[in-house]
């Protein structure tokens, strides 16, 4: 991660992390439309079967890490809530650019709360989501590399 003030002056980059900054905040609509980001939260901080249990955190790699890190969002090493995932705050899930997990799990409580409708709705926009995610997340690789390279072979002259 050494690269990382590089990133946001790479033009190609930072369209991608507009796409991407743009289908999360779509999806956030639809959460918050279809009550999901609320029954969620309060199922994060209350509920004794909630899905954002403590070790869900090992699913981030460096790179969705970096990502969330870029879109502002603060880490921390240690839980602010007791047994929960090490990025459920307050006032819930802390991130912004999430994993595929917790974006694709509904419950079957949310899910009958849903209806077909509202999870094909939900599972569109996260669709989305996640597909550019995965297009910056390959930029990103690519341009380290290339930085990488650029630095050893600069390094041997
Ligand atoms: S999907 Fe279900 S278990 Fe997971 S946080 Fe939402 S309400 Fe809780
Ligand atoms: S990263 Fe967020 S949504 Fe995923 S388990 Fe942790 S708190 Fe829940």
């Amino acid at each position: 991660m050494a690269y990382g003030l590089q990133v946001g002056q790479d033009r190609h980059l930072k369209e991608l992390f507009k796409r991407y900054r743009e289908a999360i905040h779509h999806t956030g609509e639809a959460m918050q439309r279809l009550g999901v980001t609320e029954a969620c939260t309060r199922c994060a901080l209350e509920g004794m079967g909630s899905c954002c249990f403590a070790g869900v955190e090992n699913n981030y790699d460096a790179v969705l890490l970096f990502i969330n890190l870029f879109f502002g969002c603060e880490l921390t090493e240690s839980p602010e809530i007791a047994g929960k995932c090490l990025f459920v705050g307050k006032e819930g899930c802390k991130l912004v650019a999430r994993h595929y997990y917790c974006l694709r799990f509904f419950c079957d409580e949310l899910r009958a709360a849903l209806g077909s409708a509202g999870v094909g709705c939900l599972n569109e926009t996260i669709g989305r989501e996640l597909g550019l995610g995965l297009e910056l997340e390959h930029g990103l690789r690519q341009f380290w590399r290339r930085l990488q390279r650029d630095n050893f072979l600069a390094g041997r002259s």
